[in-house]
């Protein structure tokens, strides 16, 4: 398989076509950024980081019967996927308040959320990746009823695989954000499950072990990512 042109230029990553029409590389930059683009920063080893944790990932979703994109590890910074067609949309599921439901409904950080609430947010920067509902989804046509649907179950499917697995690491799966596109007329779970998109805190302690390290400017930003890799088995060394 050979590596073709950039096709696009995320944040975070590179997304190349291949001389398989039905296979993509992403390759994790070195590039981080918040607030829709408006905080940009290189952090050193970070592509390599989340690109193994990344693979890490979406292997177990795999083992839990969840289709996901991941082929395979190509180099440090690269993965082989699944070219889909993305929904412009994201999932979010939250176990505990942070983040913007808090700034939305005036509910303080660290509340338990029982049952897990959802979310879905139109992915686009210039519009501040605004909340929309399945209304909207379907006026707009974003995305089919049945296409909805299916996010909605592999986002929860998704939770309960990666709380254990985060709590037996002695970690709390705080929320998380998902990406899905069709591949061959089948849902499948697209782009990334790292520190990046999701948030973590150390259950004793509650420290913050995700990029709200870069968002509020805490330091130590690859450190936590790391050890959130190390605690849950990830291997970042060959
Ligand atoms: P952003 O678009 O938020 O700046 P990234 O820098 O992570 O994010 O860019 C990666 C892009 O690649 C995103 O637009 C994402 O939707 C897209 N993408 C991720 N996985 C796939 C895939 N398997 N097939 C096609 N596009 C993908
Ligand atoms: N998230 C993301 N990309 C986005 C928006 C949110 O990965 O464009 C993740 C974020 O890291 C968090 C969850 O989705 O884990 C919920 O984010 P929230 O709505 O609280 O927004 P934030 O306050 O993080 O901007």
């Amino acid at each position: 398989m050979n590596k073709l042109d950039e096709l696009f230029r995320g944040k975070a990553k590179s997304v190349y076509a291949t001389d398989d029409a039905d296979k993509l590389i992403l390759f994790f930059r070195d590039d981080t950024s918040a607030f829709d683009g408006k905080k940009i920063e290189q952090l050193s080893r970070k592509g390599m980081v989340n690109n193994k944790f990344n693979a890490f990932i979406m292997q177990k979703l795999e083992e839990a019967g969840i289709n996901t994109h991941f082929d395979s590890l190509l180099s440090e910074q690269e993965s082989v996927v699944k070219h889909l067609e993305m929904f412009p949309i994201e999932c979010v599921v939250r176990n505990i308040t942070a983040g913007s439901i808090c700034r939305r409904l005036g509910i303080e950080e660290g509340k338990d959320i029982n049952p897990p609430t959802f979310e879905f947010f139109l992915k686009d920067d210039s519009l501040g990746d605004p909340m929309i509902n399945e209304f909207h989804i379907q006026s707009f046509g974003w995305a089919e009823a049945e296409h909805v649907e299916k996010m909605k179950q592999l986002t929860f499917a998704v939770n309960d695989v990666l709380k254990a697995l985060f709590l037996e690491g002695g970690m709390l799966l705080v929320d998380y954000k998902l990406e899905f596109g069709l591949f061959k007329g089948e849902v499948v779970l697209g782009d990334e499950f790292t520190p990046d998109g999701c948030r973590l805190w150390d259950k004793e302690t509650r420290k913050k072990l995700d990029k709200d390290r870069f968002r509020q400017g805490l330091g130590g930003v690859i450190e936590a990512y790391e050890e959130v890799g190390h605690r849950i088995g990830v291997k970042f060394e060959d």
